[in-house]
């Protein structure tokens, strides 16, 4: 069982490779990619280049998608637009060698939280067809959100967990921001502590009333706090954690020395 840190973003086409030694060199074991704005690697060459080159490092990939999507909107083909896009994620996913794609959900909008549950079930349900199809072994990772207007709770991620096997990414900072601060790191990962494969977001956090306003570099002393709690669960649980601070970089090899520390003692 491990714990294992990165950064969010592996750079353009031709930095990646470069980022990936750089990132080893650092200690670093994960990288997200972010296809936040699109699928940017599309070139066969590029793929097998950087899958290999992660291979050589050490270092897991995973793939953030992007950020307009929405699997609960009124209008059918927006639906159909997001899911193309995530399908798109997978599919490149798997030949980068990633083992998970993250996708923010969607949006409540004028539905109620049961019907937008059940909405975008719906669509998650349609995408793990698409996996097993495929014999894709990338995962479909939902991810909690910060915003209080946004689908993505504790509850509403572990019932799609549980009700379609999708995967989860849980990011701490959003639920944190969430809960206006309310939701301690041991409440957290006691919430997910059944599962085995955390794929996890951090970073320092602003929030207020309606939760999330933006993300800031991680403070150590929130790094020990979560990162004590999750020492509690390291020997049954295969944990990734993606930095998306400002500073990814840093703050992955901050919280890869801060662990180092904690597990020390
Ligand atoms: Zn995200």
């Amino acid at each position: 069982m491990t714990v294992i840190f990165g950064p969010s973003g592996l750079g353009g086409v031709k930095e990646a490779i470069g980022n990936l030694e750089a990132y080893h060199k650092l200690g670093i074991k994960a990288c997200e990619i972010a296809f936040t704005y699109g699928v940017y690697i599309k070139e066969d060459k590029d793929i097998k280049a950087i899958r290999e080159a992660s291979e050589k490092y050490g270092i897991k990939l995973s793939i953030h998608a992007q950020y307009w999507l929405n699997l609960n909107s009124a209008e059918k083909v927006k639906i159909e637009a997001s899911k193309k896009r995530i399908l798109d994620c997978l599919k490149t996913g798997e030949k980068l060698g990633c083992y998970a794609v993250v996708v923010h959900p969607g949006y409540y909008g004028k539905m109620s939280k049961e019907e937008s549950y059940n909405n975008i079930k719906k669509v998650v349900i349609e995408l793990m067809g698409e996996i097993k199809k495929n014999k894709w072994k990338v995962k479909l990772c939902l991810e909690t959100m910060g915003k209080v207007n946004v689908f993505g709770s504790v509850q509403d991620i572990k019932s799609l967990v549980k009700e379609t096997e999708c995967s989860f990414c849980v990011d701490f900072a959003h639920l944190k921001a969430r809960s206006n601060g309310k939701m301690s790191y041991k409440e957290m990962v006691s919430e997910f502590s059944e599962f085995k494969e955390w794929h996890c977001h951090f970073s320092g956090i602003v929030y207020g009333d309606k939760g999330e306003k933006h993300h800031i570099l991680t403070p150590k002393t929130e790094l020990k706090e979560l990162l004590k709690e999750l020492k509690a669960v390291k020997n049954k649980c295969n944990i990734t954690i993606i930095n998306e601070s400002p500073d990814p970089v840093k703050d992955s090899v901050l919280s890869l020395k801060v662990w180092n520390e904690i597990n020390l003692n």
